[in-house]
């Protein structure tokens, strides 16, 4: 499999509104829209830093997994998971399988932007939460 870099940093908040006021007033960065992934339950917004981007994560419903996440860390956000770009995310999850490699996903799904997507298991990982991205470029 080929990692071609960090695609984004994924930090839950209770709210984007007031989160994206640190990252684009106080931290100057632009603000590249909104969008609700239904499936996911959550909302997400990407601010580019560099060749890599921060999302936050706003939960839509109360039992969603970025809801769950904030309510395990004491009501307060934090980074919930690191994505790295691949360049064939199949193949990847394929290699990683083959690998003995825990996958929460065994089949890329459709997040953020279109991106095929897929979280392996944080228990594979030392407790980070990572997530494969292929852009549909
Ligand atoms: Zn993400």
């Amino acid at each position: 499999m080929k990692v071609l870099k960090v695609d984004h940093i994924g930090v839950a908040v209770n709210s984007i509104e007031e989160a994206k006021k640190l990252y684009t007033d106080i931290l100057g960065l632009p603000h590249m829209g909104s969008e609700t992934v239904a499936e996911q339950k959550v909302t997400t917004a990407f601010f580019p830093v560099g060749d890599t981007e921060v999302e936050l994560l706003e939960s839509t419903a109360p039992d969603g997994p970025i809801a769950k996440f904030i309510e395990g860390n004491k009501g307060r956000g934090g980074v919930q998971h690191i994505a790295f770009r691949v360049e064939n995310i199949e193949e990847a999850l394929a290699e990683l399988k083959a690998k003995g490699i825990a996958l929460i996903d065994e089949k890329p799904r459709i997040g953020a932007g279109g991106c095929k997507i897929a979280f392996l298991h944080p228990k594979a990982t030392y407790g980070v939460l990572v997530e494969l991205s292929e852009r549909q470029d």
